[in-house]
């Protein structure tokens, strides 16, 4: 089980970025990513019919390039053979070095192309893992955004709910009104 925050630390998925999954077996997998915690946390969002929504914008702090974790195959990378076995797999993910482990022993990892002003030192073939960050699996898998992030997640009704709700309103004044 993964910590219910982690400040200023990113999660990356490799499986979700390497878009190999089969579409069935996608809210397997998204159970399979969720901490305890997260899924109580989304169970009770569902509950309460919100969704997630993720706000605001990336103000280039880097914060999620210098201290990240990885997801492999089996969850939250801790063996240093497998994220071996990732690199010799997988060789765009030899930009990320170890700097060590938090206090439940998952790998601490650094992007060596992230530059001292925070900047990606190849934005244009950067990771798709890297475009969809922050995914909302975020924050129901333990992790949490840094404190510097510009984004945000929101919960909030769907737009979808809110419509139909105006919708029957609008319908239910017009039937009192006509009678
Ligand atoms: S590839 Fe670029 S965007 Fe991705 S973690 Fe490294 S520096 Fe950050
Ligand atoms: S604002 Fe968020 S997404 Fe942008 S670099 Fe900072 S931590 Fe990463």
């Amino acid at each position: 089980m993964r910590a219910p925050f982690y400040n200023g630390f990113q999660s990356h998925s490799i499986i979700k970025s390497r878009g190999e999954k089969i579409h069935i077996f996608d809210n397997i997998e998204k159970l399979r990513g969720f901490s305890f915690l997260g899924l109580i946390k989304y169970l009770l969002m569902r509950l309460q019919g919100k969704s997630l929504l993720v706000g605001g914008s990336c103000n280039g702090c880097g914060s999620c390039c210098r201290r990240l974790s990885l997801e492999g195959r089996n969850g939250w990378l801790r063996s240093v053979r497998d994220f071996k076995r990732i690199k010799s797999d997988y060789p765009e993910y030899q930009r990320f070095e170890m700097i060590g482990r938090d206090e439940q022993g998952f790998l601490i990892f650094n992007c060596s192309w992230c530059t001292d002003e925070g900047d990606c030192g190849d934005y244009d073939n950067r990771l798709l893992l890297c475009r969809n960050f922050p995914e909302k699996s975020l924050k129901f898998s333990g992790g949490s955004l840094p404190l510097s992030c510009g984004y945000r997640f929101m919960e909030v009704e769907p737009f979808e709910k809110s419509l139909n709700r105006e919708i029957r309103k609008i319908t239910n004044n017009e039937k009192n009104s006509d009678s």
